[in-house]
């Protein structure tokens, strides 16, 4: 079988989320057991690795026909090709983004007629429109339901050439996420959980009334992890390597973490590594953090976001020298050595379509304090490798951190550690969802 992804961005050539690193993984993990796979991304003027030039397609655009130079690349067994739409367009999510996402899929979705392969799988709203355009067998997957690639039926006529079809419009505007779960073969999301929650207002963002009408077709499958990257036993940034057997290990590295830091070496850490924005809830955090360092921890945090919320963590860690550490920045070195070094990690999510921090926690040893939602309900279990609350409020969160307190931190540390957070069983389930699209 051939699969081309479509998506905005892909690992090892451009990256600025956590989709990168999916997309950066999953073929290769899927090539792996079989399926051919093509990564298909737009040429961004950043991507610094060589490409060689492939010849060029034609796609209509604008009541006209134009032409998209292709590149490639090829790495682990996964083909790369980029579509130059637009020679000034240098990095993901530039503006205009409707217009140049849009010239993307409709240059996609005429490379993928020539190409035929046996499915197009699209990923996030910048993909949505070829799944309406690849007149293939398609999947369609919701990394992030926030951004659903919304603009104005007139604009989007001038954009594409055609009128919009009446299943594209969402309360008076061109939808492109909308448009995508209509017609796709199957939908996806990063977790079943989460796929559940969608299908509600609270967590629908306006689609779930859609979301409803496809359940027949929609399902959660997790994000794993590359594990290799990921992995305790081998990773250079720690000043200490260790393995379940060796949890003496750990302990060094949180000694070292915390005189690094300053912070009173004789009490636990709680540790966090986050993108600091209302989805991860760490305004709850900051409301109680006075009360639960009474519980007696340590509190370290990496992350950068809100200037309100950077301001706060920044005025806390002025006033608890000694107990809380706080970095805005984002800094690869310096989250290795959380997830190696603190004692547990905190992810108050208010909602979180699958989540990764808390999975290389939970294998870095970490038990994981993370809010019962989402990806983060599908991974943790409750008592068993980490915590899991209810409540996304100070008080839930509190509780969780009291709750986690009173377990046996190296047991939980050591089922963490035992589970499989890899892509293994995962892209087998994107493998039997695929045979089933097709069929
Ligand atoms: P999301 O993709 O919603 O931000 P995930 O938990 O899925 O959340 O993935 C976040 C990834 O980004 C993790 O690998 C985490 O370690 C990393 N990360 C987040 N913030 C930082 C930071 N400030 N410095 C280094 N790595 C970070």
């Amino acid at each position: 079988m051939h699969v081309v992804h479509v998506a905005a961005e892909a690992l090892p050539f451009v990256k600025v989320g956590g989709l990168a690193d999916v997309l950066g993984s999953l073929p290769r993990a899927l090539a792996a057991s079989g399926v051919r796979s093509t990564v298909l991304l737009p040429r961004y003027r950043e991507i610094a690795e060589p490409l060689e030039p492939l010849g060029e397609v034609a796609y209509r655009c604008c009541g006209g026909v134009r032409r998209a130079r292709v590149w490639g690349a090829g790495t682990s067994g996964v083909a790369y090709r980029f579509l130059e739409v637009d020679r000034d367009w240098t990095a993901p999510y530039e503006p205009p983004e409707d217009a140049r996402y849009l010239a993307f899929t409709l240059a996609a979705a005429a490379w993928i007629e020539t190409e035929r392969p046996d499915l197009v799988h699209a990923h996030d709203w910048h993909a949505a429109y070829v799944v309406r355009r690849a007149r293939r067998p398609s999947v369609f997957t919701i990394h992030n339901l926030a951004f659903q690639g919304e603009l104005e039926p007139d604009r989007f006529e001038r954009l594409t050439g055609e009128a919009p079809e009446a299943d594209l419009l969402h309360e008076g505007r061109v939808n492109l996420m909308k448009g995508a779960l209509l017609a796709a073969d199957r939908v996806t999301t990063v977790s079943p959980r989460y796929a559940r929650e969608i299908q509600t207002p609270a967590y629908g963002m306006g689609l779930d009334a859609v979301l409803r009408g496809i359940r027949g077709k929609l399902s959660g499958i997790l994000n794993g992890l590359d594990t290799e990257y990921w992995n305790p036993a081998t990773d250079g940034f720690l000043p200490q390597k260790y393995d379940a057997d060796h949890l003496e290990r750990k302990r060094r590295n949180r000694m070292t973490l915390l005189a690094s830091l300053r912070l009173d070496p004789g009490l636990p850490a709680v540790g966090a590594v986050t993108r600091l924005t209302w989805q991860k809830g760490f305004d709850l955090v900051l409301e109680v953090l006075p009360r639960i360092l009474d519980l007696g921890v340590n509190f370290v945090l990496l992350g950068t976001g809100e200037a309100e919320l950077e301001r706060g963590f920044a005025e806390a860690a002025r006033r608890y020298p000694r107990r809380v550490a706080f970095h805005a920045a984002f800094d690869e070195a310096r989250a290795h050595r959380i997830y190696g070094g603190a004692d547990y990690f905190l992810m108050p999510s208010r909602y979180e379509p699958c989540g990764l921090a808390q999975m290389i926690a939970m294998r870095y040893g970490t038990p994981p304090i993370a809010r019962a939602t989402g990806g983060l309900a599908d991974t943790v279990e409750d008592g068993g490798t980490g915590v899991l609350f209810e409540e996304a409020s100070g008080e839930g969160v509190l509780a969780g951190v009291r709750r986690i307190l009173e377990l046996d931190a190296e047991t939980l540390a050591r089922a963490g550690m035992a589970r499989d957070f890899s892509w293994g069983r995962r892209a087998q389930a994107y493998r039997e969802l695929y045979e089933e699209a097709v069929s």
